[in-house]
């Protein structure tokens, strides 16, 4: 069944635990991700994004068949759109949540901008995540001229305020792509966040961060963790070890298949949402369907 993200995170925020937010920019990924929710009867959120497709309208369309078809509580999010046009793609699509990531700007830009699309967004029903602090690129991160920032609590509180978006990407000391060690993260930073920010909170970099930590987090008040690399690396290493050569090359999608959906599975037993599907609301059903 589709929801909506404020439905999924809201229980997750209300129960803690965290939902996985998987890479899924085909139609083997996404099938393959609803049918291991369903298996493990665990809500699920799927991204797309620019950086895995330009075909935005066509995601959103499939996307919206294969969840209603779902017997578990799914919802997508057009992920990091970064400028005007793919923000407002996204939301023509008709996506039930985007990601307004601005978090590179200077705060008062950076605000300004998700709230101006906070305005298109909520008047169509489509919910926005937006990012305050900056969750950089792995590997500048672990170096000396880091642009990833910490997320700082009161601008947090600040910064939901003056958006009216409805989660928040927080910077605790994660990063996307590959780490070259394993995060230390900021769990300090997390619980203070937690206390103080009133939307449910989001982690982007969740690929190699480690189980232990990923767990930790969403018992803290983490709801929604990212992960798209470490998908991407279970799927090449089912090829790589079933040794892809002559004919054995027609079980390409099958193969590559079985190692993105072993990973879906263990993702759900990580965030803590394994068993926490619920039951279709009515209501709620004839809400989205407006
Ligand atoms: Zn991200």
């Amino acid at each position: 069944m589709l929801v909506s993200i404020n439905e999924m995170l809201g229980r997750a925020k209300a129960e803690g635990y965290g939902v996985p937010a998987v890479s899924a920019g085909n139609e083997v990924t996404l099938r393959a991700s609803i049918e291991e929710a369903e298996k493990a009867n665990s809500p699920l959120i799927v991204l797309v994004g620019y950086y895995m497709t330009d075909a935005v309208n066509y995601y959103a369309r499939l996307i919206e068949d294969f969840s209603k078809a779902a017997s578990v509580p799914v919802t997508a999010m057009w992920d990091h759109s970064s400028n005007f046009k793919q923000s407002v793609r996204g939301i023509r699509a008709g996506f039930p949540s985007i990601m307004v990531d601005r978090s590179s700007l200077p705060y008062e830009e950076n605000a300004a901008q998700v709230a101006e699309m906070v305005r298109f967004a909520h008047a169509v029903d489509i919910g926005v995540e937006a990012e305050i602090g900056h969750v950089g690129g792995a590997d500048e991160n672990m170096g000396e001229n880091s642009d990833s920032a910490l997320t700082v609590p009161e601008e947090a509180v600040r910064f939901v305020k003056d958006t009216d978006c409805d989660c928040l990407a927080v910077a605790i000391g994660t990063a996307h792509g590959v780490y070259k060690g394993e995060p230390k993260l900021r769990f300090d930073l997390l619980k203070e966040l937690a206390q103080k920010v009133p939307v449910p909170l989001v982690l982007h970099g969740g690929s190699g961060t480690g189980d232990e930590n990923i767990s930790k987090a969403c018992r803290m008040g983490i709801c929604k963790v990212n992960v798209a690399n470490e998908l991407m690396k279970a799927s090449y290493d089912a090829l790589i070890e079933s040794g892809m050569e002559g004919n054995k090359l027609y079980q390409f999608w099958p193969v590559l298949e079985k190692g993105y959906r072993k990973h879906v599975a263990h993702l759900f037993e990580v965030c803590g949402c394994a068993g926490k599907a619920w039951k279709a609301d009515q209501h709620l059903t004839a809400k989205l369907m407006k």
